[in-house]
């Protein structure tokens, strides 16, 4: 994200408005507003043709109070401290909001990962745990990937955590390569995530899933496994996906008459979610602009790509048919939106709730690592349907009871429950 959105002040915002509904106190609102620790360091490299290189590292803690810090590290040439503080702040949100105990985490490092060796990515990688190891941890804050960064990379960190602390510690980073510390099942987490949410708002609304149809932005980790899941878990038709074409750098919408096959997208896809148009218009897809997705007739929309894809401008063209909004990406709705799907009253499962299949299944990850036994895919599974469905409950029991748009109740929920570990804690001094 640019500097010119500045993402903290957005986090900020919404807290702001949220706390003002709840009516919190303004000494718990000043806490919560702001990360508890913060870290900005340098961490040199020496680079394959000599020179030494020094980057820019950050690491911010929002917000303890539920369990340890919790949340990926980007490797972006973008990146910036607001940026990380307001990715923190959320996180605290999303870890409340499907009530698995963790606080809220953010890092980065200002680096473009495409430029760099894979030697001099792992220099990088041990570097910044170097510079962070004494407060990080299974009791601390547990990293994760996240844009620029890989399940690679998350290996070579738990190795140089280990060997500094003298022992092996696998729970100190989650979203490690199978067979080296990660859970099964963290592929289609997030994915999958998404449509069990889907199915719960489905019966809240009394739709019927099998006769249902989605379109979907993006064919990244999130929406592939959002568009298999849609056909395979709800037996409902998928209408399109789209992606970022790499080569003509413009976006693309696939559709096909009898539904888009994932599986068959996935197997012609490349690691970056583009999908090969040669390939997909030789099986018989209609490849359109990437703007399409959006208007297509369709029960479900599934922003799964990027932010603020869903706007003032976009929002006046989607079919009159939609009744779900289900946010597979972070912050694809911008306010605008939000205050037409008010009017409208089309349902939204707001992303931090939506998307919460990811942190879940990482938290999976870590227990897993602490009894040192590991379930299978099946029971992974099993258990993340039983947490999101659990937390889609709670915030729509919040929703109806307050009657209020489905956003601000995931809000109330998180803080409420964050306010409640500080209060326990004796962090708030009083008697609350
Ligand atoms: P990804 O990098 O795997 O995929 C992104 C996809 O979006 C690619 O298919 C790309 O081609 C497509 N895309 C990019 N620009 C586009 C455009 N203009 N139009 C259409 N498609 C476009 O990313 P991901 O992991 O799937 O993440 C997607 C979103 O979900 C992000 O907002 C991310 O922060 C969020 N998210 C991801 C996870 C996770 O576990 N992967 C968890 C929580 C939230």
């Amino acid at each position: 994200m640019s500097e010119q959105i500045n993402a903290f002040q957005i986090a900020q915002k919404q807290f702001d408005n949220v706390a003002e509904m709840m009516n919190l106190d303004p000494g718990v609102r000043e806490v919560l507003r702001w990360p508890a620790r913060e870290f900005t360091f340098r961490v040199p490299v020496r680079m394959e043709n000599g020179d030494l290189q020094v980057f820019t590292g950050f690491r911010v803690q929002h917000n303890d109070a539920r369990g340890p810090n919790k949340g990926g590290i980007r490797f972006h040439p973008d990146e910036t401290l607001d940026t990380v503080r307001a990715l923190a702040m959320w996180m605290t949100w999303k870890c409340a909001v499907v009530d698995i105990p963790l606080g809220g985490g953010k890092g980065g490092i200002i680096v473009d990962p495409s430029k760099l060796t894979s030697v001099e990515k792992e220099h990088l990688c041990r570097g910044w745990v170097q510079q962070m190891v004494h407060n990080l941890g299974p009791r601390q804050d547990i990293p994760a990937p996240d844009v620029g960064t890989t399940p690679q990379m998350m290996g070579w960190m738990m190795d140089e955590y280990s060997k500094l602390s003298g022992y092996y510690a696998p729970s100190a980073f989650t979203g490690k390569p199978v067979g080296g510390g990660g859970s099964l099942g963290r592929t289609e987490a997030t994915g999958f995530g998404v449509i069990y949410n889907v199915r719960e708002a489905m019966k809240h609304l009394d739709m019927e899933p099998a006769k249902s149809v989605a379109a979907i932005q993006g064919f990244g980790n999130v929406a592939q496994h959002a568009a298999i899941g849609f056909v395979e878990l709800l037996g409902g038709r998928v209408a399109c996906v789209s992606c970022w074409d790499r080569n003509d750098k413009k976006s693309y919408t696939y559709s096909h008459k009898d539904g888009v096959d994932g599986r068959f997208l996935l197997s012609i896809t490349d690691q970056y979610g583009t999908i090969d148009k040669q390939k997909a218009a030789d099986a018989g897809y209609l490849v359109e602009d990437g703007n399409a997705w959006i208007s297509k007739d369709a029960d479900v929309l599934i922003p799964a790509a990027l932010e603020n894809q869903i706007n003032a401008e976009t929002v006046k063209k989607i079919s009159n048919r939609v009744k779900i909004v289900a946010e597979g990406a972070n912050g694809p709705t911008t306010p605008e939106a939000d205050e037409f799907f008010k009017e409208n009253r089309i349902f939204i499962i707001p992303d931090f709730l939506c998307n919460a299949g990811g942190v879940t299944t990482s938290y999976f990850e870590g227990v897993q690592n602490d009894m040192n036994f590991y379930w299978t895919k099946k029971e992974v599974l099993k258990r993340l349907d039983e947490r999101i469905t659990a937390a889609f409950s709670d915030v729509l029991q919040t929703a109806e009871k307050e009657n209020i748009y489905m956003r601000d109740a995931a809000y109330i929920v998180s803080i409420q429950r964050v306010v409640n570990a500080m209060m326990m804690r004796g962090w708030l001094h009083g008697d609350w």
